[in-house]
């Protein structure tokens, strides 16, 4: 059963979900013949002593053959300025049709794993020691054995800070992925307005807001949204939107 068909039952107010903290990274695993990495915020370190980390993957995802091949994973703190541009190729693009590592600059860790060190101030390198099921995701849990400073300055990307300024939501194969048509703050309210919904990420346009942090003003109709500007969380094109029916 999903998320949707448990609210009746649970009491689930989805809206509380997007009150939980994160940070948001790339995971990356494989090596230099074959490498990839994900935008993932479910990230996070069980114990200090020894410093042992968790991340929590779904199994489509093409970097999880990698985790375990390799038997180590590697995390890289994305920075708050991260552009849409790192976001929709490591959020919203599979490593099955394309090579996320041509033109980063990677660097490779002790494990041979490869490190995504643009737009991130600080990566770890752990060696993988459990794989636990859960469905739909495995959590891996590694040991810390290397981590290092990638950009003396700048702040980390927060999950909240990228919903609410930067408008993004999270990919369908996140573990904390809400469909953003379930949310009560997208109701059409009978403004006349159109909401848009852009079929790479998710990201629904509205006209009766805009997106002002993407410099377009509240009331622009989607047909006068400006030419050079993309979706402003993954950079998909205005064509790849579809208008929201329900
Ligand atoms: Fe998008």
């Amino acid at each position: 059963m999903d998320l949707q068909g448990q609210v009746g039952v649970r009491m689930i107010e989805l809206e509380a979900l997007h009150k939980i903290s994160y940070g948001l990274y790339i995971v990356s695993a494989g090596d230099k013949l074959m490498g990839n990495g994900f935008i993932a915020n479910t990230f996070f370190q069980i114990t200090s002593s020894p410093p042992q980390f968790a991340a929590s993957c779904n199994k489509n995802n093409f970097t999880v053959k990698l985790i375990e091949s390799s038997g180590a994973f590697a995390v890289s703190v994305l920075g708050q300025n991260t552009s849409s541009d790192l976001i929709g190729k490591f959020g919203y693009q599979s490593g099955q049709n394309i090579d996320k590592l041509a033109g980063m600059l990677i660097k490779y860790g002790m494990t041979g794993v490869p490190i995504v060190q643009n737009e991130s101030l600080a990566f770890f390198e752990c060696k993988l020691l459990k794989t636990i099921d859960m469905g739909t995701h495995n959590i891996y849990i590694g040991e810390l054995i290397q981590s290092g400073m990638l950009s003396a300055v700048g702040e980390p990307l927060t999950y909240a800070y990228y919903h609410s300024v930067k408008k993004g939501s999270a990919p369908k194969n996140a573990p904390t992925y809400i469909d953003p048509l379930l949310l009560k703050s997208n109701s059409t309210a009978n403004t006349g307005f159109k909401k848009y919904r852009c079929s790479v990420c998710g990201y629904i346009y509205d006209e009766e807001k805009g997106d002002p942090s993407s410099g377009i003003a509240a009331g622009t109709l989607f047909k006068d949204l400006p030419k050079d500007k993309n979706c402003p969380t993954c950079s998909a094109d205005w064509e790849d939107f579809v208008e929201v029916t329900v």
